[in-house]
């Protein structure tokens, strides 16, 4: 579990427009990385390159490859379908199927993997929701809806269903912003204990949010209207945080924008 990602001269385009420029770079695993930086400057756009789901929109493509140690992850004879597995991902809006059992929502990804044996199938959604911190909070109502769970519980369950698929890699688009400052907690508690586990990489807006869970932050800008995105500059989170080498960097992080 837990694979190092290399991105290397990564463009990314919607149709002729170019959303996301030129960016090389490392992502370590067990640890978490933050993508930061003004919004539309391509952040969703570049963890979505990241686990293939960015070529289901009509028209986009890519240039350049994303390697999971080792494998490009764009090479011919990779399944997209196999990627996505692989790299698993948390949406903005806590998207559990809703009127599917807590539990089924679980299951219904080792379902799809084949996995039949109904002990083994209740072992994994356990350790799954154990993971997700959510297990004490429906361990006697696995049989009612996701749909019923509070807003920051569907988005452990999300994390939970995304987890039992046993990923190498979690990415999350803004997984809080949807959720009460209590829920928001409890979701970067739970980063912080799954980092040791896997790759993570999350996109927010909420600098002390970076700040607080991740160990290393990429800022991204955009240099204009109809530009592209491109990677400022990524280090240590203390360091750009405390110090960041560019004044693009450091005018985001203090509020001062542009
Ligand atoms: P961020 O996550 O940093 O806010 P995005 O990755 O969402 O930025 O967007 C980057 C750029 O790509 C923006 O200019 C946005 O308008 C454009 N974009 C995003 N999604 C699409 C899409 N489905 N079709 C066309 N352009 C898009």
């Amino acid at each position: 579990m837990s694979k190092r990602i290399d991105v290397n001269d990564l463009n990314i385009y919607y149709g002729t427009v170019k959303a996301v420029d030129q960016v090389t770079m490392t992502i370590e695993p067990r640890s978490a990385t933050a993508l930061i930086g003004p919004s539309g400057c391509g952040k969703s756009t570049f963890l979505r390159a990241l686990n293939r789901m960015h070529e289901v929109v009509p028209g986009a493509r890519i240039e350049g490859s994303v390697h999971l140690d080792g494998v490009n992850l764009y090479s011919a004879g990779i399944d997209p379908v196999v990627v996505r597995r692989t790299v698993g991902m948390v949406f903005q809006r806590p998207n559990p199927f809703p009127t599917m059992s807590i539990f089924d929502n679980v299951a219904a990804g080792l379902k799809l993997n084949g996995l039949r044996d109904k002990k083994l199938l209740a072992e994994r959604v356990e350790t799954s929701l154990r993971a997700a911190s959510l297990w004490t909070e429906v361990r006697d109502r696995l049989h009612k809806p996701g749909g019923g769970l509070s807003g920051g519980q569907q988005q452990r369950l999300c994390i939970a269903r995304a987890i039992a698929v046993e990923p190498e890699v979690l990415l999350m688009d803004e997984p809080c912003s949807a959720l009460d400052p209590i829920s928001t907690l409890a979701i970067e508690d739970l980063i912080g204990e799954l980092k040791s586990r896997y790759t993570i990489v999350i996109v927010t807006h909420n600098m002390q949010q970076a700040a607080r869970v991740s160990d290393r932050t990429a800022f991204f800008n955009v240099s204009g209207t109809g530009q592209p995105g491109r990677l400022v500059e990524m280090g240590d989170t203390r360091a750009i945080f405390d110090s960041p080498g560019q004044k693009a960097t450091e005018d985001y992080i203090s509020g001062r924008f542009g």
